[in-house]
């Protein structure tokens, strides 16, 4: 027919995502809210991806952000405070051929989540995660959180907090296997995007830090980030993460970073005074523990059930 070899094969996708393929309900965030920005570049990347949703899993664990499971139209795990790692980890480690993203918050990750934090750095499984930073505890209505700075009124600290904050790009690129790790924030919607796009196409635990307001609660500190042109600082380089002239040229400090030094990205972490937008860190050569699980040592099952039966033999009674 037409032509055609009749042996001629012509292999298209049996269906073209759209971004409303990626969307569900309507989010409950408050207008202004960082998270939705987040929300919507997820989803733009997931359609320019062509990501099938029945194959797409977002877990996270308590705090405002973490509802965004609901509001996508894949598989979502809507879990226990701080315990959105674990869960995660557990999906790629048995389903390899999943692509995972994992959204947490200030609280959630460096608070009650930050030992599952560290291990899953270690571990290197190869997954998304985003993690939402607003320096405040937002769903209960403004408790100080660990990331934030000091001097943070709160409901907890009336004068003030007093502790220093976490640092979570300092915190990651410290932890041992630790092989891409990146900022943006959300009110640079280009910059996120590219920022995401290249976290999802790493192989390896792909750690962005977004700094996203919260207008309700730390209404002054997201407006003063967002605003002062002398904060934000562009990393540049060819292996970097890469926006367009026209977003570039309105940043007014730039600076040549290159993403394999480990040690100039903690010099440039430990800097509090900047905030410095672009890929710190990235290994493309880190082990990865879902690698070594979906391998399955090369194991066939009569063999796992032998090893497994002679483990048991030896506590026969
Ligand atoms: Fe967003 Fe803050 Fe509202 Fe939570 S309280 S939804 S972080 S604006």
């Amino acid at each position: 027919m037409y032509g055609l070899k009749s042996d001629l094969v012509c292999d298209l996708p049996s269906k073209h995502f759209s971004v409303e393929d990626y969307s569900k309900g309507v989010a409950r965030w408050c207008p202004g809210c960082g998270d939705h920005a987040v929300l919507n570049n997820t989803q733009k990347l997931l359609k320019e991806k062509q990501l099938d949703p029945a194959k797409t899993v977002f877990v996270s664990g308590i705090g405002c952000s973490s509802r965004f499971p609901h509001y996508m139209d894949t598989y979502g795990f809507h879990g226990l405070h701080g315990r959105a790692f674990p869960v995660a980890c557990g999906v790629k480690f048995r389903r390899p051929d999943l692509d995972v993203f994992v959204i947490t918050g200030d609280g959630d990750c460096c608070s009650i989540g930050a030992g599952a934090w560290i291990h899953a750095i270690r571990y290197n499984m190869n997954m998304t995660v985003m993690l939402l930073n607003n320096e405040i505890y937002g769903l209960t209505k403004k408790q100080i959180s660990p990331t934030s700075r000091i001097g943070t009124v709160s409901n907890t600290t009336p004068e003030g907090s007093i502790i220093p904050p976490i640092n979570p790009i300092q915190t990651t690129l410290g932890v041992s296997n630790a092989s891409f790790v990146a900022q943006t924030a959300d009110w640079n919607p280009a910059h996120m995007y590219e920022t995401i796009k290249a976290g999802f196409e790493h192989k390896g635990f792909s750690f962005i830090h977004v700094i996203q307001r919260c207008p309700i609660f730390q209404l002054s500190l997201g407006k003063e980030l967002a605003t002062n042109k002398d904060v934000m600082h562009y990393m540049e380089h060819e292996d970097g993460i890469t926006v367009s002239e026209d977003i570039a040229k309105t940043f007014k400090h730039k600076l040549s970073h290159d993403p394999t030094d480990l040690s100039a990205a903690r010099k440039l972490a430990m800097d509090t005074d900047k905030v410095f937008m672009g890929l710190f860190y990235r290994d493309e050569n880190a082990p990865r523990y879902d690698e070594y699980g979906a391998s399955n040592l090369g194991y066939t099952i009569e063999q796992k059930e032998a090893v497994l039966d002679a483990e048991f033999d030896k506590h026969a009674i």
